[in-house]
């Protein structure tokens, strides 16, 4: 039986946000502004305010500037988008993020279309999609890109790989597919109307799982060696739980990421990283 290793997502991310902080301790000891990220709140949901705190607390942590827009539940859709005009005008501001689920009524699609796509670090314009399709550099959403550098940076091998995805979403399972085609993985995408799931699951040598229903990979689901990816998080009975049962999972997968400590971090890091990169190419700054 293999061995499991647990994903240190907190580790992996402490360790790229050093490097991030490096990066922008060049600029700024050149005498360049550091990269700034701009958040919109729309509406006081307390999940969403807690995660923009987060976002915020790591910009700070690597140098970065932050800024926040709060505007409440009633906001009317042209008030968001007269928010996002001005955040794309203003070239201080490299980065921009409308935290997301927003309040129902508004047109979340028609916002993110509205993100100037050289700001839009969550990769969610209909622009950095397409040329993720494409396969051009684009701003990524960044759960993938958390799950490409664990996946990376444990050691695992791709290259022929089957990678299934359980979860067709615009921001994890449409683009985390995308990446791992690119790394030469052959790709199943699964989803809610998907046939015998757990078979197309268990001929998995990496499965990623991001469904929302909690503890639905369990051990018959992984085939031995497998790199398993929680992306899930449910609450159940006031406590977090992700789509992947982890210790049930313990002894047949080579890796598994934990519900908490695991992808979540990452996510943010790779935040932090399309902030700077986007502030890079807009500025033209070079390290
Ligand atoms: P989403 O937009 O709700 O998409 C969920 C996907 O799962 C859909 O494609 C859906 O299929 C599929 N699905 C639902 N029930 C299923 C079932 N029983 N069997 C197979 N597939 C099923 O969610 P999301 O935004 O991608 O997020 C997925 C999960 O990841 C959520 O729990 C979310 O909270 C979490 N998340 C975590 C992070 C992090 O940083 N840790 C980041 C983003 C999201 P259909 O398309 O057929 O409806």
């Amino acid at each position: 039986m293999p061995e499991t290793r647990v994903v240190d997502g907190l580790a992996l991310a402490n360790e790229i946000r050093k490097e991030l902080a490096e990066a922008v301790g060049l600029h700024v000891g050149a005498g360049r502004r550091p990269p700034r990220l701009a958040v919109v709140l729309v509406g006081d949901d307390p999940a969403s305010a807690s995660y923009i705190k987060g976002k915020r607390r790591a910009c700070d942590r690597v140098g970065m500037d932050s800024e926040e827009h709060d505007l409440p539940a009633t906001a009317s859709q042209a008030e968001v988008l007269e928010t996002l005009g001005r955040l794309n005008d203003d070239d201080r501001v490299d980065g921009i993020l409308v935290q997301l689920p927003l309040p129902k009524g508004l047109d979340a699609d028609e916002i993110t279309g509205a993100i100037d796509p050289a700001k839009d670090v969550d990769g969610l314009h209909p622009q950095n999609a397409g040329r993720l399709l494409l396969g051009l550099p684009a701003l990524t959403p960044c759960t993938p890109l958390g799950i490409m550098e664990i996946l990376e940076r444990y050691g695992i091998g791709l290259e022929g790989a089957h990678a299934v995805v359980v979860g067709r979403s615009n921001i994890v399972g449409k683009p985390v597919s995308l990446l791992l085609q690119q790394a030469n993985a052959t790709v199943t995408m699964c989803h809610s109307r998907t046939r015998d799931l757990r078979d197309v699951c268990a001929t998995a040598d990496v499965l990623v799982a991001a469904v929302g229903v909690p503890k639905l990979v369990g051990r018959d689901w992984v085939k031995p060696g497998a790199a398993v990816i929680d992306v899930g998080v449910s609450e159940v009975d006031g406590k977090l739980t992700g789509d992947v049962d982890t210790e049930a999972v313990q002894g047949v997968a080579s890796i598994v990421t934990p519900h908490r400590r695991g992808v979540g971090p990452m996510t943010i890091t790779m935040l932090l990283q399309n902030t700077l990169t986007a502030y890079e190419a807009r500025t033209g700054a070079r390290r």
